[in-house]
């Protein structure tokens, strides 16, 4: 399920008081009195913290009913058993996932969660940049960095091939054996790896610890399976989607441009590289798209990177929801 109507519902008890909602979308639930229809407000973004108590206490007065507003939930009905153990229901909020993708409860359409504020002294959230091979994650991530390289910086990947005269271990890369990279492969510390001309690459967990440590905002560009791995109360990563223009301004601006790829590889792009371009970045989307924090549609690099930077800023200084299990 990635969204829900209700009047295309014949089971729902009461046709005009459904509420339509789908992936992404934060909800509060505020009456599980009913073991198979909750009631529950949409919150939006825009609600600071302040409105949403103000409504919170106003759903508990029964100020919904009182307006003949009732709201049902129909895509949450196979998850009571879970939600029964929570016990602050008028505080419960779920962010819709659709299938059985989430991994906040395992099998739940949803996942709780909370808003949450980096206090000034706290680590910065890891920032994770994902998009369609093509899009621009990496040529962004670079002016990112380049723009305040004290205050942006890269985690340093881990190699298991020999260091050349001029690089310097811990600088270019942290050179291990094989086995190192294995064990730290098997016991789930590498956020993402891979095999170039028999050598493994790969970024650490404590590689972007060791970033953020130093009070700098780490960022890196991930494959979207590796999400899931760096979801940690640890990282809260801060997931930002770069997602291609349609077809026709891409054929406009793309067309004959050089774009650095992941691959540092010049290419120009074709209409069929545009297309399939188009076609990941929507599978991205919605297998994924539960994860995705911020939206970014790649335009022009500049625009996308003047996006990024104020993206990052608010990641890291203005309130977010994040799995309730990362701030507890
Ligand atoms: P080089 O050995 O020339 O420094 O890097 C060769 C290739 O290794 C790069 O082009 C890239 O494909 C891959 N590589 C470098 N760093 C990483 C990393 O952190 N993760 C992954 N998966 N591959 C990397």
């Amino acid at each position: 399920m990635t969204e829900y109507w209700p009047q295309e519902d014949p089971a729902i008890p009461c046709m005009d008081a459904g509420l339509p909602f789908q992936k992404g979308d934060i909800l509060q639930i505020v009456d599980q009195n009913d073991a198979l229809w909750w009631q529950a407000r949409k919150i939006s973004d825009l609600d600071d913290d302040m409105k949403i108590d103000e409504k919170c206490v106003e759903a508990d007065k029964e100020e919904f009913v009182g307006h003949g507003q009732k709201f049902y939930i129909a895509g949450f009905r196979r998850s009571m058993r879970l939600c029964r153990r929570w016990s602050h229901l008028s505080q419960l909020r779920a962010k819709v996932c659709g299938a059985s993708t989430c991994s906040g409860a395992a099998g739940a359409p949803y996942e709780e969660v909370v808003r949450y504020q980096r206090h000034p002294a706290d680590k910065h959230r890891l920032v994770v940049l994902v998009g369609p091979s093509g899009v621009g994650v990496n040529e962004l991530r670079r002016q990112l960095i380049e723009l305040d390289p004290n205050r942006f910086q890269s985690a340093v990947p881990h190699t298991t091939r020999s260091k050349k005269n001029y690089e310097m271990d811990g600088r270019e890369y942290h050179y291990v054996s094989k086995e190192t990279f294995e064990s730290l492969m098997y016991s789930h510390r590498m956020l993402e790896y891979g095999e170039y001309k028999g050598h493994l690459y790969g970024t650490s967990v404590d590689a972007v610890q060791a970033v953020l440590d130093e009070g700098k905002i780490c960022v890196m560009d991930l494959e979207p399976q590796g999400i899931q791995v760096a979801r940690t109360h640890e990282l809260k990563p801060y997931v930002i989607f770069i997602k291609p223009s349609s077809m026709s301004c891409m054929k406009q601006s793309r067309k004959n441009a050089k774009i650095i790829t992941n691959y540092f590889v010049d290419m120009k792009f074709k209409d069929e590289d545009l297309q399939e371009m188009e076609d990941l970045a929507q599978k991205m989307e919605t297998q994924f798209g539960q994860f995705f924090d911020h939206v970014i549609v790649n335009d022009s690099l500049q625009d996308a990177c003047a996006q990024l930077l104020s993206a990052v800023q608010k990641a890291q200084e203005e309130p977010q929801w994040v799995p309730a299990t990362w701030v507890s």
